[in-house]
């Protein structure tokens, strides 16, 4: 759990094989993001007395909307959803919010969101900046690596990376799902040497052996061992001498694809 200057509370809970729907708490008001699994969020909410104030969607998948509509019938409240028609979104009753907008919630009034449009891993993907400090990232980045192209185009997906690697390397970063630890495998046949990496690797076994999350990570640890944050340093590298940080990323995402 991780506890923010304005006693925002944020908790990762696991649902399917290894999704996080995330839920932000303050007293005993709730929002989540994500929400694939309506039972998961409804025990959780019930578990803290909370009641659920909104629901933030980054993309169309059904593991983080699958729940959604459950939710909001349960509990009436705002659903901010892709500015799309999206079959995922048309039973709700959402708000559709574009990059750049700015979502506030009066139950909740130490919060603050800003929308960010992040396409690659789908088209209509967006992240969830709060405060200024958190980012609800989806399937765009995980810990050590980066979501599937499943609708946008390299340079898209490359393009959101740096857009999330131009924050403040202390913001924290809340992904979708518990990919760290495959990552970091991959990671480590990239750059064999990087120090910071093989003590991820490290640090990342021993949380997985207890079942914690290895999330959410710090945009700084990203920078240092995530490769798809790196492809500007792998271009000087003798592997990929002399290559454009574009086809660096290219050739790790295909990479990645098959490993
Ligand atoms: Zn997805
Ligand atoms: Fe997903």
């Amino acid at each position: 759990m991780q506890e923010t200057s304005a006693s925002i509370q944020i908790t990762a809970l696991p649902a399917f094989n290894d999704n996080y729907l995330w839920l932000i708490h303050a007293g005993k008001h709730a929002l989540v993001v994500d929400p694939g699994d309506a039972a998961v969020v409804e025990q959780a909410l019930e578990a803290g007395g909370y009641q659920l104030d909104g629901i933030l969607l980054t993309h169309h998948h059904a593991d983080h909307t699958g729940g959604a509509l459950a939710l909001q019938q349960h509990w009436h409240c705002p659903v901010y959803a892709p500015d799309n028609d999206h079959a995922a979104y048309r039973e709700l009753n959402a708000f559709r919010v574009k990059e750049g907008d700015q979502i506030t919630f009066s139950a909740l009034p130490d919060l603050s969101c800003e929308v960010l449009s992040l396409p690659g891993h789908t088209l209509d993907h967006l992240a969830f900046y709060l405060n200024q400090q958190h980012l609800f990232s989806g399937d765009v980045m995980f810990g050590a690596g980066c979501g599937r192209l499943f609708e946008g185009t390299p340079p898209q997906m490359y393009a959101s990376l740096q857009r999330i690697a131009a924050l403040p390397s202390e913001t924290l970063i809340y992904p979708a799902h518990e990919y760290t630890a495959h990552n970091i495998a991959f990671a480590l046949t990239v750059e064999p040497e990087n120090t910071t990496l093989q003590q991820r690797a490290r640090n990342t076994a021993l949380l997985r052996e207890h079942q914690q999350p290895t999330l959410p990570t710090t945009l700084a640890l990203e920078k240092a061992t995530n490769p798809f944050l790196r492809c500007q340093s792998l271009a000087q590298q003798p592997a990929f001498y002399d290559w454009q940080p574009l086809d660096v990323f290219t050739e790790l995402r295909a990479r990645r694809n098959v490993f």
